[in-house]
């Protein structure tokens, strides 16, 4: 039987209605800020559609555009205005910067309460400890959020993570262990990925290369969540699966587009409420 497809669109828009209307019950927008540096033009397309969801949750929007040359220290001094700024909750720095600048430096800059992107070295350390961050990535959120959905519960089973970047494979490992699931790491020197794949009851590829995984890799009647954003020559956007095959195969699959992307936003703008609420419940 075919995967059922796990509709992240959907789930995203359930969210963001339950938000649109908690935040319209605060007593003042949350406030949103996105700090872009340089003219990559994905990451301009993730800013302008992370701005346009606020603007449409009725959140206070702002996007600093800075120079791709802009120094270290002008770039920590927009930052520590954003921190001090009582219309912004969340501050999140889109990524990657260019190379000149120290993108952990950057994200340590950032106010703790106001690190909604949950990149913060002391948030990811908490995370890693498992004492509780105050704000975790978004898009690990986004898979579990995927994973609960279909009432998957991780609890004892073998989950495998391939990729290991700090944005997705490293937290979501982290998330995937803290609700006792059996996890393994694989990356660019596994050995053989098939064979830890075939394994997987829970398989998350974010790995940016098309086609890594096909269904002969995958376990029958496994949960599989394709993290992966790529352009085909001719400009489709599509995962790290091979969604032909693995829809053969797997139980659940999440497609591409409109699975794990469009969550992310959502958790993005969840965590943004979370820290005006925050923030309002303890002024200053
Ligand atoms: P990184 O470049 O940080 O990490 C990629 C990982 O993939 C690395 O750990 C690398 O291994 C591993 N890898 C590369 N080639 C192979 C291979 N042949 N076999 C096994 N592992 C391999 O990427 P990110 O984590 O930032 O992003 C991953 C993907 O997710 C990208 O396509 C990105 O666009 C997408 N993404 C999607 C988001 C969304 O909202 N949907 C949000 C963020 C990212 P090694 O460490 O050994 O080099």
């Amino acid at each position: 039987m075919p995967a059922q497809i796990i509709d992240g669109k959907k789930l995203a828009d359930q969210i963001l209605s339950e938000l649109k209307a908690e935040a319209a019950s605060l007593p003042r927008p949350s406030g949103l800020a996105a700090v872009l540096i340089g003219d990559n033009p994905a990451s301009q397309t993730y800013v302008r559609m992370k701005a346009k969801r606020c603007q449409e949750l009725g959140f206070h929007s702002v996007v600093r555009h800075l120079p791709k040359d802009i120094s270290q220290q002008d770039a920590l001094a927009e930052i520590d205005a954003l921190n001090s700024d009582e219309t912004i909750d969340g501050i999140l720095v889109q990524l990657p910067l260019p190379s000149h600048l120290d993108t952990q430096a950057i994200q340590s800059a950032i106010e703790l309460n106001k690190d909604v992107d949950g990149f913060h070295p002391a948030n990811l350390g908490r995370l890693f400890a498992d004492t509780g961050p105050l704000f975790v990535p978004c898009t690990p959120l986004g898979c579990m959020h995927m994973i609960d959905s279909i009432g998957v519960d991780p609890k004892g089973l073998n989950a495998v993570v391939v990729g290991r970047g700090n944005l997705v494979g490293r937290p979501l490992s982290m998330l995937l262990l803290h609700r006792h699931a059996t996890v393994t790491i694989c990356h660019s020197r596994t050995k053989d990925l098939g064979a830890e794949t075939r394994r997987a009851d829970i398989l998350v590829v974010a790995t940016g290369k098309i086609d890594l995984v096909t269904g002969e890799m995958i376990k029958p009647g496994a949960v599989v969540i394709d993290v992966g954003i790529n352009r085909t020559p001719d400009g489709k956007m599509v995962g790290d699966v091979n969604f032909d095959t693995a829809k053969e195969v797997a139980g659940y699959l999440s497609p591409v587009p409109g699975g794990v992307g469009p969550l992310t936003i959502a958790m993005l703008l969840r965590s943004t409420l979370a820290a005006a609420k925050g923030r309002l419940a303890s002024p200053g």
